[in-house]
């Protein structure tokens, strides 16, 4: 569903991704690990042209995404992407910020559209909030509107940047259990997170970047057991 051949991006003069090849089948949990700067995020964005790259190629379902010729926002309707910040509309109910781009992307009626909020809030876990403000909600709760309000649109993809970094540490199991739910049910998923349990516990497999390199990739159980690389046992001895 996602391949990366021989990607590489510049800003400016700083080589922020080498040489990346990777591919996610259907399905797929990919956990993205590795020091902050790496390049992480970047490479996240690049799979809904959020960046640009400079050479190799990027396919999302066989098309390619930085082709000139691509349309953008065809492609990003089936991309779903949630925040370290949960970059929720503050002036808008929680209904609305579902809502919104159903209705203005994929023309759906307000009813049509409310409807399916409802059915991903109750998924969420949180259907009595659909008519409160940002502010009056807990982080965790935001995260989970945002990701009720990624998956409204019906994405083939989610693309998660940190998701509960910035959240209080009694939060983040709740987000991480929605996460947890939707892998269950079979949803394509790339994941930047430093929660190395959900790693373990939900990942087919763990990629591990560091300075804008795939340094190794492998399966949970032998990547945590077995890391192949020096770097990768350094990193893991800092974060487990
Ligand atoms: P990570 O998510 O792994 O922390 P990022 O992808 O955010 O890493 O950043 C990788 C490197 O690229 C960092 O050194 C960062 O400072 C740099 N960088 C990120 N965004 C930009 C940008 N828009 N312009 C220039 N440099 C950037
Ligand atoms: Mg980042």
């Amino acid at each position: 569903m996602i391949v990366f051949r021989n990607v590489n991006k510049y800003y400016g003069t700083f080589h922020v991704l080498k040489d990346i090849n990777l591919e996610v089948n259907k399905g797929e949990v990919v956990v993205i690990i590795g020091p902050s700067g790496s390049g992480k995020s970047t490479m996240l964005r690049c799979i809904n042209r959020l960046e640009a790259i400079t050479s190799g190629e990027l396919l999302v379902n066989g098309v390619k995404v930085h082709d000139k010729h691509t349309n953008v926002n065809e492609l990003r309707r089936n991309i779903g992407m949630v925040f370290q910040h949960f970059n929720l509309y503050p002036h808008k109910t929680v209904l609305q910020n579902i809502t919104l781009a159903p209705i203005k992307v994929l023309g759906q009626s307000k009813e049509e559209a409310e409807k399916t909020a409802i059915y991903y809030l109750e998924k969420v876990g949180i259907p009595d909030k659909a008519h409160a403000y940002p502010s009056q909600l807990s982080g965790g709760q935001q995260q989970r509107v945002a990701i009720a309000r990624g998956l409204a649109m019906k994405p083939s993809i989610m693309l998660f940047d940190e998701p509960t970094s910035a959240l209080d540490p009694e939060m983040i199991g709740e987000v991480l259990d929605v996460m947890k739910s939707l892998a269950r049910e079979g949803m394509t998923m790339v994941v930047v997170t430093h929660e190395m349990g959900f790693a373990r516990e939900v990942a087919n497999r763990i990629v591990f970047m560091d300075e804008g390199r795939i340094i190794e990739e492998g399966e949970p159980t032998q990547f945590f057991a077995n890391p192949k690389e020096e770097r990768t046992r350094e990193f893991l001895g800092k974060v487990l």
